[in-house]
């Protein structure tokens, strides 16, 4: 729960000192309060701030539970800052499926687990979820599911965005999302505005990805997310939005029985979007963005980044931005720099979501290598054979492109 700043001394303090400084770090921020006058003259404030400032810095050394550090009443000070600050908040980084709540997620999933299709439903959660998911009783119950616990990984997260995607059925589920996730925001965390990231597709040839249920066509996803959103801009003139169709990078995310190739699949898609403006020219406006997300890790190389080229330079040519997540999952550090340096030079991305491969110092990266590796030798030990996926990638080959692609390169020069 956040606090009323203007309700408490402690509040009062951090505005205060807030609204004379600028552009502060937290760090920064709690060291000048420390030393000021006005914490000086009252000491329970000062109690708070120095244990604060000591949760703060042993999360550093040790970011292990960040939930004490957010249940303390500094923090919960400073998100009612947040939350009171006169202009609203503009989200730009928001992904549909990870943005759904467990209250609307339940009372949907309940519906659809006392239908005529409950098996199979009960199969994709046991196999997203294990066994142990299931019975799900309460919104509690979803609530548990829908978290990313401690030492999750990366493919693990994508796998418990299930929940969330089960219950997007048709079009009217679509507008419901859209509204609520508007409303919470605007409510809750001071948005007004919301950039929102969501599958476009849900063709997939991987059997983890795939969907039980109806199919839903990009047509319905599209125009229930506009309805959801207008609905709400209607009551709230000064809310706004844009709508970013996301598409899985990983090789298998398209549908094979459908397309020969990723890239032909990708093109049928870009003309997709592009037939949907035509027809709905009143998405001209809010459907300006494309995004690809998913597991990286083996989407790094030019070949990889060639499938969906045609169709980024389409998109491009029609005024699209291309806003894209890379560098933020990688099996070795160079991998994730190169698959920023591939998206920047063969997509000409214009926006570049997370990157995080580039914040890392490669001295310090390598570094380490050696010192875990001679960490383990001094055990006896051998190196995990997790941690041995780029020699094993070597020795089986990436150095010529996907088979798929070879051939739609054949087809290609044996038309022309
Ligand atoms: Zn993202």
């Amino acid at each position: 729960m956040l606090s009323d700043p203007y309700a408490s001394q402690l509040g009062h303090v951090l505005l205060k000192l807030i609204s004379e400084t600028n552009g502060l770090t937290l760090a920064h921020t709690l060291d000048l309060a420390l030393r000021s006058m006005l914490v000086d003259e009252r000491p329970e404030v000062a109690t708070a701030l120095r244990g604060f400032q000591d949760l703060v810095y042993a999360y550093h050394r040790d970011p292990t539970d960040i939930r004490s550090v957010l249940d303390h009443e500094v923090a919960r000070t400073l998100g009612g800052i947040f939350r009171a600050f006169p202009l609203r908040f503009r989200e730009e980084h928001i992904h549909l499926t990870g943005a759904l709540t467990a209250d609307f997620v339940y009372p949907r999933l309940a519906a659809l687990l006392e239908g005529p299709h409950r098996a199979s439903y009960e199969q994709k959660i046991r196999e997203a979820y294990g066994d142990e998911a299931l019975p799900i009783r309460s919104e509690a119950d979803v609530d548990r599911l829908l978290r990313l616990q401690e030492g999750m990984g990366f493919s693990r997260y994508l796998q418990i965005l299930t929940l969330g995607k089960l219950v997007l059925v048709d079009q009217e589920a679509h507008r419901d999302a859209a509204y609520h996730m508007a409303a919470r925001l605007y409510r809750d965390d001071n948005i007004g505005r919301i950039r929102l990231k969501f599958t476009f597709s849900r063709a997939t040839s991987s059997a983890a990805d795939a969907l039980p249920g109806p199919e839903v066509s990009p047509e319905q996803v599209v125009l229930g997310l506009y309805e959801g959103f207008e609905a709400f801009r209607r009551e709230h003139p000064d809310f706004d939005y844009v709508l970013s169709p996301s598409f899985r990078k990983e090789a298998s995310a398209f549908d094979s029985q459908r397309f020969a190739s990723k890239a032909e699949s990708f093109l049928h898609h870009v003309d997709e979007i592009l037939g949907l403006i035509a027809k709905h020219p009143f998405l001209r406006d809010k459907m300006t963005d494309v995004d690809t997300v998913g597991d990286e890790r083996h989407h790094y190389r030019k070949a990889h980044f060639e499938e969906m080229r045609p169709g980024m330079r389409k998109l491009a040519s029609r005024g699209f931005r291309v806003r894209s997540h890379h560098g933020e999952t990688w099996h070795c550090l160079r991998r994730g720099v190169q698959s920023v340096d591939n998206a920047m030079n063969i997509w000409h991305i214009d926006t570049l979501e997370h990157g995080v491969s580039l914040g890392v110092n490669p001295n310090f990266y390598f570094h380490m290598v050696f010192e875990r590796v001679m960490a383990l030798n001094g055990k006896g030990k051998p190196v995990p054979p997790e941690q041995r996926r780029v020699s094993r990638d070597r020795r089986h080959g990436l150095a010529r492109p996907p088979r798929r692609l070879r051939q739609a390169r054949a087809r290609r020069a044996s038309r022309s």
